[in-house]
Parts: C-alpha cells; sequence; structure tokens
C-alpha cells in the first residue's frame, strides 16, 4: 500500500515505523526543516507495550533510562504518595522509559529506514478522498496520490478540519516549563512536588542527565526576559532536587510551551484520510500520556490494516477500538489539570491533598488501568477479536515484559506478516 504520512511527531513517526514494518510504502511530509528540538518524554508501560507491538519497543528501551512511577510529594518535603516501587512495577507491567525527543525520534527514523522517504520543508494543505484514492495537497499546488492518507499534524492540525470542523484550541490557563539538567538526581526522588498551583517534576535521563517540567498558571503568552531566572524563581525554597536541577539546567536547553486544550475529534477518519495523535485527541499534559497515546494510535491503526483488510472495515475498526479509551485519557488529564492549577489555589491544595485518602492498591489499579502494559494489551486483544476468523498467532513482548501474551491477528501470510516469535 501507498501511504502519505502529514506530519514527523511521535504520532506520524510511529505509524510510519509500524507501515514500513509491514513493507508499505511511506512517504512522511515535515512542514519543518529541523524535528530535533524539544526536551525528554516519559513513556508508560502502555507505550512501550504498543512499540512491541510494531518491533521498536527493544530500542526504545535501550535508549532510555528506566524508572519507576507514582510517586509524588508536597511543596514542603512531605510524601504525598510514595508507593512500593514493586507494587508499582506489579501494577504496571514494567518501568517506565524516559529519554530525549531526539534519541525518540532518532530509534522511529531508523526504523522506517528503506521503505520510507521523509520530505521535510513540506507542509501538507489539504486531504481528500477522490475517485477511491486518497490525495493530499501541498503547499507548492502538487498533488500526492495515495492508498491511504495519515493525518498526524498535531494540535494545530489544520487536515482535521476537513472532516472535523469547528475544532477550536483553548488556551488552558497554564503554561510549562521543560529542560533537561546535566546532573544526576537520586531516583528514590523522581516523580512529582506539588504545590498550591504548581507542579514541578523531575525524572532521571541516560548519561547522568535528568528530565525536569514545571507548570503555574500564566497570562497567555507571557514572554519572561530571563525564563531561567523566573523558573528558578519558582523554584526556590522547594524541595530537593528541584532548586538543584534548575540551576544544572544550560538556559538555552529550557523551553516554555502555553498548554493547550481542545475537544477530541468525533471522526478518526474519513474515506481513505485518518487521524492520530494530538490532531485527533490533544489532552494536557498532567498524566504524561499524550505521545503514549499516539503510540497506541498508531498500533492499533497499522495492527488493523494488516494483512490487506479493505481499508474503510480497517478504519472503523481503529476508530471504534480507540475513540473510548482516549476519551477517557482525555478527560481524566483534564480533570488532574483543573485540580492542580484551581482557583483560588488553596483549592489546588486542597484537592491535591486529599488525594491521600485513596489507598496505594486502589490508585495503583486506577494507575494501571490508564498506564499499565495491559491497558494497551487490552486494546490489541479487541483488535484481534474484531478480526476473528484470521489466522491468529502469538505476539510475544520482546522485553521481560510480564504482559500477557497477546493475540495478533495476521490472515495472510506473505512474508512482511509472518508470525514472530
Ligand atoms: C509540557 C508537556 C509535557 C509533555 N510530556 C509528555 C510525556 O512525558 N509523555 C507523553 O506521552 N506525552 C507528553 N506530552 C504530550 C506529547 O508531547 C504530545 O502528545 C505528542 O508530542 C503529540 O505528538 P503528535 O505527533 O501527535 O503531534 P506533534 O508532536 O505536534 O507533531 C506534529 C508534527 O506535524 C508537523 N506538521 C504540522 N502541520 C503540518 C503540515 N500541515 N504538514 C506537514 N507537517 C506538519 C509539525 O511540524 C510536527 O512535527 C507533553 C506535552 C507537553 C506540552
Amino acid at each position: 500500500m501507498r501511504v502519505v504520512v502529514a506530519g514527523a511527531g511521535i504520532a506520524g513517526l510511529t505509524a510510519a515505523a509500524g507501515f514500513a514494518r509491514d513493507g508499505h510504502d511511506v512517504t512522511i511530509l515535515e512542514r519543518r526543516l529541523d524535528t530535533t528540538s524539544g526536551t525528554a518524554i516519559t513513556l508508560w508501560p502502555n507505550a512501550l507495550a504498543a512499540l512491541d507491538a510494531i518491533d521498536v519497543g527493544v530500542d526504545v528501551r535501550a535508549a532510555s533510562e528506566r524508572v519507576s512511577g507514582g510517586a509524588m510529594r508536597w511543596c514542603d518535603g512531605s510524601w504525598i504518595r510514595r508507593p512500593d516501587r514493586d507494587a508499582v512495577l506489579q501494577a504496571l507491567g514494567e518501568p517506565l522509559s524516559v529519554l530525549r525527543r531526539v534519541d525518540l525520534t532518532e530509534v522511529l527514523t531508523r526504523a522506517t529506514a528503506g521503505a520510507t522517504r521523509l520530505r521535510s520543508g513540506v507542509a501538507a494543505v489539504s486531504a481528500r478522498t477522490e475517485r477511491g484514492r486518497a490525495i493530499v495537497g501541498i503547499a507548492d499546488g502538487e498533488d500526492l496520490d495515495a492508498d491511504l492518507v495519515v493525518v498526524a499534524d498535531g494540535i494545530g492540525s489544520r487536515l482535521i478540519h476537513g472532516f472535523n470542523p469547528g475544532l477550536a484550541a483553548r488556551y488552558t490557563g497554564a503554561s510549562a516549563w521543560r529542560g533537561i539538567a546535566e546532573t544526576r538526581i537520586d531516583p528514590e526522588l523522581a516523580g512529582q512536588v506539588l504545590g498550591p498551583g504548581v507542579e514541578f517534576g523531575a525524572v532521571p535521563l541516560p548519561n547522568g542527565r535528568t528530565y525536569w517540567f514545571a507548570s503555574r498558571r500564566l497570562p497567555e503568552g507571557t514572554i519572561f526576559d530571563n525564563e531561567h531566572a523566573e523558573v528558578s524563581r519558582l523554584g526556590e525554597g522547594w524541595p530537593t532536587p528541584i532548586g538543584e536541577v534548575i540551576a544544572a539546567t544550560p538556559p538555552e536547553s529550557l523551553m516554555r510551551t502555553d498548554l493547550y486544550d481542545r475537544s477530541t475529534a468525533r471522526r478518526w477518519y474519513d474515506g481513505r484520510v485518518v487521524a492520530l495523535g494530538d490532531a485527533v485527541h490533544p489532552m494536557r499534559p498532567h498524566l504524561g500520556q499524550g505521545g503514549c497515546q499516539a503510540i497506541e494510535d498508531a498500533a492499533v491503526l497499522t495492527g488493523a490494516l494488516r494483512g490487506g483488510v479493505p481499508v474503510g472495515s480497517a478504519l472503523a475498526v481503529y476508530q471504534r477500538i480507540r475513540r473510548p479509551r482516549v476519551r477517557r485519557v482525555v478527560m481524566e488529564s483534564r480533570a488532574v489539570g483543573r485540580a492542580v492549577s484551581a482557583r483560588p489555589v488553596r483549592l489546588s491544595g486542597a484537592a491535591i491533598r486529599a488525594s491521600r485518602a485513596l489507598p496505594d492498591a486502589l490508585m495503583l489499579r486506577h494507575l494501571a488501568s490508564i498506564a499499565g502494559s495491559e491497558a494497551f494489551a487490552r486494546q490489541w486483544r479487541l483488535l484481534v477479536r474484531q478480526h476473528r476468523g484470521g489466522m491468529a498467532h502469538q505476539m510475544h513482548g520482546p522485553a521481560a515484559v510480564p504482559l500477557r501474551p497477546v493475540q495478533t491477528w495476521c490472515p495472510r501470510q506473505d512474508s512482511n506478516l509472518r508470525p514472530r516469535d
């Protein structure tokens, strides 16, 4: 199949890697010339299991630092939650992966090599289905013809409006700094630190570095003359390692992003045009699931198209499986975001501290339903069930993931689709 992917972010590149794995011919259009920007990202076990489904999980884990999740402190240093590490691993299936975005991009790009052309500096301006073919219009007036167009152009997507008119992003009232510190933190202190209206987080990265982020309420479009000084001031008096990681961050590697939210698209596909990632379902970053859900989208989409399934039925299956799961994650991310930046700020403090009352076991069960390996395995089983009658075979998570073996659907036995063991 000839596939054109619009956007080389996490969603587009993961989809391209999945299509390349299955032997499709892929062209990626990326409007930027340089895609190396960004700091780092946390990938939860649900995303790692999805990466396994397209055979890149091993390489992503190898480029990452592995950390436990779920730890939370209050800004006076007291623990809001410090779940037992073994209990976290058991609930989630494996540790989280933290890696630089540039390293994730590199692993995904490597996985597309051979089957994929990347045209950078080329923006897609339209996507439509005409006489049974998918057509992408690009900025210079050229039309590209394909069997499938994948819309992966992020929260500012213009292509999604072609089949979901009226979607508009809204400023959430909060802005976030992100940075990579040239210092390694004690892994015991990895996690979030919360205060009234402010959130910090820090997790170790490979090579003795640390990825950290901070968010607080700010008027939209605020610019500080010295962003580093501003965030340093915000972190003053906060417990270790907040001050240390900010101080060890080269100012030029600091970035700040105003946080936007938008309704999830109602239609995920139209004819031979299908969308995934932030283009369909942007979400607030407080659960660290935006990129993870984009990866799940890509795995389910490429899985649904395996084995020569007609495009129309595969896209319907993709939407049916993904929409309910994503809707829940979007709503929960929004609820957490509202609690963190609630007004007056003492309300946000009260809401966060009240969450202490939830027993760890319950919290972990809930977290696992969003971010555990099993949460993705459930999606994969749904996919298999939708294609009942196909030749099922075992898909093993390539790493030592205590992921229950999942059935993957693969009715045709050509060389690209052979069961892997
Ligand atoms: C502060 C913060 C922290 C976060 N932390 C995490 C985290 O720890 N874990 C996690 O999973 N998620 C996290 N996220 C969310 C995550 O970054 C996003 O959900 C994810 O990057 C979305 O990927 P995407 O490919 O859908 O969109 P994008 O990353 O926006 O990629 C879209 C791509 O399309 C290109 N493009 C746009 N328009 C066109 C066009 N017309 N033609 C061609 N190309 C085009 C863009 O240049 C871009 O390269 C965080 C987000 C924020 C803001």
